[in-house]
């Protein structure tokens, strides 16, 4: 789960992260007032105005602004919300004291699977995206595996500090964002917490520009706060929709929609289409039962993506039977009426005989085996195209 940067700037500050003072507005009214409300408490202009999306590289796509008065930041307020920021709408700008920025600098810490540890990235290359600074110029990056029974020792801290040239200036505010950002990230269960461009400033001061923080899912239940904080609007609708019908659904690029049984057979589901050259539109994992409602929500849903042009039913027969599921795929398909999207299904396993014998003479296309299925989606997704 993802939060807005406004949000992980708030959790921040609760750790002792030093950030921009700001608020976040709806309106170009509310952001005036902010940016008034700001210059009395003695906050210099320029202001920024932020627009707050789910998506990164919002600099790149105009959503971040400087504005030089109250009235300036309403009317970039107002060019701002209701942007459309690849895909995502702008419903919320943050309004904060811009930073007199000399230096921008990477710092990010992600759970690292494979040394089953926190590790934290540090690089003087900020500002831009880490993933390219780690393809072009990996030595830029400084890595630390923090021990999780240790915690973040003071002399990781001082050799980040020294990698990323921190200023003597600056030293005890770096220490102190960096051993906030550790406990955010350990206490919040976050699978990624980043601040980039962690900014010094032209006095030698170190302030948190933008912050990220991702929460592995399957921990966000013990956090009510931070659950709270998931906003629907920046959600695919797909994927929101998913959610509450409990399918467990990933949407993708490609033009077969895939409604499988079991998430590794939706796995398999997913490669085999592509070793027969096909881009499959989803994952989707209907569970065990594949009730007739639930099939038909599932082709509702995949049918939803504009790009889907071919359906692959690639269901097996172990605890369901396959006679069911042919049932609950043929009446889906009866409450769909105007239905024209060609279905190919693979049904194995428990009184398979009976399931194909039912298909027979309807549109269904049926095949025998998961790869006989997989070509033939692929191969009407292609002429279909
Ligand atoms: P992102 O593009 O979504 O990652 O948004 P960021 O908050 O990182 O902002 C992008 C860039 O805006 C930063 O790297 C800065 O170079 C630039 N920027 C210029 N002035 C300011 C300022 O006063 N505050 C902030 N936060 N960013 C500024
Ligand atoms: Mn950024």
């Amino acid at each position: 789960m993802k939060i807005h940067e406004y949000q992980a700037k708030a959790i921040l500050r609760k750790y002792g992260v030093k950030t921009p003072a700001g608020e976040v507005a709806q309106t170009p009214e509310e952001a005036a007032a902010i940016s008034k409300r700001l210059l009395d408490e003695g906050a210099s202009l320029p202001h920024v105005v932020k627009s707050q999306v789910l998506v990164g590289g919002r600099g790149k796509a105009g959503g971040i602004k400087l504005a030089n008065s109250p009235d300036e930041v309403r009317e970039v307020a107002g060019r701002i919300l209701g942007m459309d920021i690849k895909g995502e709408i702008v419903g919320e700008v943050l309004i904060e004291q811009g930073i007199d920025i000399q230096r921008e600098i990477y710092l990010g810490i992600i759970l690292d699977r494979s040394r089953k540890k926190p590790v934290i990235m540090a690089s003087a290359a900020g500002g831009v995206e880490i993933e390219q600074v780690a393809a072009d110029t990996p030595e830029k990056i400084l890595f630390v595996a923090v021990e999780p029974w240790i915690g973040l020792a003071d002399f990781q801290i001082r050799e980040i500090a020294a990698f990323i040239e921190i200023p003597k200036s600056g030293a005890k505010d770096f220490a102190a964002i960096m051993r906030g950002l550790y406990k955010a990230f350990t206490e919040s269960d976050c699978s990624l917490a980043e601040i980039n461009p962690l900014v010094i400033t032209g006095d030698g001061a170190v302030i948190t520009a933008d912050a990220k923080m991702n929460f592995d899912d399957n921990a966000v239940g013990r956090h009510p706060a931070i659950a709270a904080l998931r906003d629907d609007a920046a959600e695919d609708p797909l994927e929101r929709k998913a959610r509450e019908l409990h399918l467990n659904y990933v949407k993708l690029d490609g033009q077969i929609g895939c409604i499988v049984n079991g998430a590794g057979l939706a796995m398999g589901t997913m490669d085999i289409v592509k070793h027969f050259g096909g881009e499959p539109a989803n994952f989707l994992d209907i569970g065990g039962g594949a009730k007739a409602e639930q099939v038909a929500e599932a082709l509702k849903l995949i049918v939803a993506d504009p790009k889907v042009n071919t359906i692959f039913f690639n269901i097996f027969g172990g605890i369901v039977r396959c006679d069911l599921v042919a049932e609950g795929i043929l009446s889906a398909i009866k409450s769909l009426p105007d239905w024209n999207t060609p279905i190919v299904i693979r049904l194995s396993g428990t009184n398979e005989e009976a399931a194909r014998e039912m298909l027979k003479g309807t549109d269904l296309i049926s095949a025998a085996t998961m790869s006989e299925g997989a070509r033939k989606a692929v191969e009407i997704s292609k002429r279909a195209a």
